[in-house]
């Protein structure tokens, strides 16, 4: 977890080579859609592009059927996943269903104004739908009201762990890797 821009990505594909396990990234995955313009991205592409989230019965259902595919077999790490309140109940009851319970639930701490610089430099380089400058703020902002918040249900569960996510991308995958390291086996 994390707010835009702290770097869930990057860090997800290096944790996730790291232990063996897919990265799944829903914004990933609905991006994916909306380029070859499939049933499902036609109907996110409006959304992703004003910065509000994808209904919960989409997201679940992508996940749903992602889970159950043979590569999260051994493990899986989620990027991005879940949002609100909805989908931390959904991702209980599908873990419930496979007897695996959450191990634990990572966010990365950032300095928010940091991160909207960031993207605007991501903007001007990569050009993403959902990089204007008014959408990122609306990113961020949905982001503290309904994402942000649910860090404390984690915390409540004693499966919360924060990492400072400030500073050079490989010494941030240091301090992720030592912060998992209990979990490795
Ligand atoms: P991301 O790459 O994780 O920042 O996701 C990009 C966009 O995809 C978000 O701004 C949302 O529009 C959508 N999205 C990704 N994951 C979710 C999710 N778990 N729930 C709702 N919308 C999502």
């Amino acid at each position: 977890m994390g707010p835009p821009g702290a770097g869930k990505g990057t860090q997800a594909e290096r944790i996730a080579e790291r232990f063996g396990i897919p990265a799944i990234s829903t914004g990933a995955i609905f991006r994916a859609n909306v380029k070859g313009q499939t049933e499902l991205g036609k109907q996110v592409e409006a959304i992703m592009a004003t910065g509000g989230y994808v209904p919960d019965e989409l997201t679940n259902a992508l996940v749903r059927d992602r889970l159950a595919e043979a590569d999260c077999a051994p493990g899986f790490l989620l990027d991005g996943y879940p949002r609100t309140v909805g989908q931390v109940h959904t991702l209980d009851g599908l873990l419930a269903e496979s007897g695996r319970p959450l191990e634990c639930a990572l966010e990365l701490i950032v300095d928010e104004d940091a991160m909207v610089a960031r993207l605007l430099a991501r903007a001007a380089d990569q050009g993403r739908a959902d990089d204007t400058e008014e959408v990122i703020r609306e990113r961020m902002s949905i982001y503290r009201a309904a994402t942000a918040p649910l860090t404390a249900i984690y915390a409540d569960q004693g499966k919360l762990r924060q990492v400072d996510g400030m500073g050079d991308i490989d010494e941030i995958t240091a301090r992720i890797v030592a912060a998992l390291a209990d979990l490795a086996d």
